[in-house]
């Protein structure tokens, strides 16, 4: 059995949640002009069903355990190349991969991170300001390519 299959009889018995979800990764990796592997699907797969970023191990733990964790990081990186995904840093330091709803709209939403529980959440509701990077009076030798916005302080989860 494949990768994908497997992991799909672990997710969801309900078959038509099942096509949902795998003909969605499907459509991504072709519009992103990416070969379709088991890994690949089932990572975006993971990624899409999380909602919230996930760090690597997050991502192995949801996969078969003989899924290769170099060709895990490797997809990630991919992944991020291609815009697919978008990475942010935990409070560790170690990256988490969000599934990009699209594109163009990558970085415009901030990103929380609770120092008490370490979860990292996109915050898909808050948008940055268009005049963002204009604000910071950047010097105009560096060119800025996009905005990186990394909120800290204490979740809802945490603060009850
Ligand atoms: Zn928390
Ligand atoms: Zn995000």
């Amino acid at each position: 059995m494949s990768v994908l299959a497997r992991y799909n009889a672990t997710v969801s018995s309900d078959p038509e949640q099942q096509v949902s979800v795998t003909s969605r990764a499907a459509a991504l990796l072709h519009r992103a002009g990416l070969r379709r592997t088991p890994v690949r699907a089932a990572v975006l797969i993971v990624l899409g069903e999380s909602g919230q970023p996930l760090g690597v191990p997050q991502v192995l733990e949801r996969l078969p355990h003989d899924t290769d964790a170099v060709t895990v990081y490797r997809t990630l990186n991919t992944f991020t190349q291609k815009q697919l995904v978008h990475r942010v840093h935990g409070e560790d330091r170690t990256w988490r991969y969000a599934l990009s709803a699209d594109a163009t709209t990558r970085h415009e939403h901030p990103h929380f991170v609770c120092d008490a529980c370490g979860t990292v959440e996109c915050l898909e509701q808050s948008e940055i300001p268009k005049d963002f990077i204009r604000s910071l009076h950047v010097a105009s030798r560096y060119s800025v390519h996009y905005p990186e916005v990394v909120l800290h302080g204490v979740c809802p989860k945490c603060h009850d």
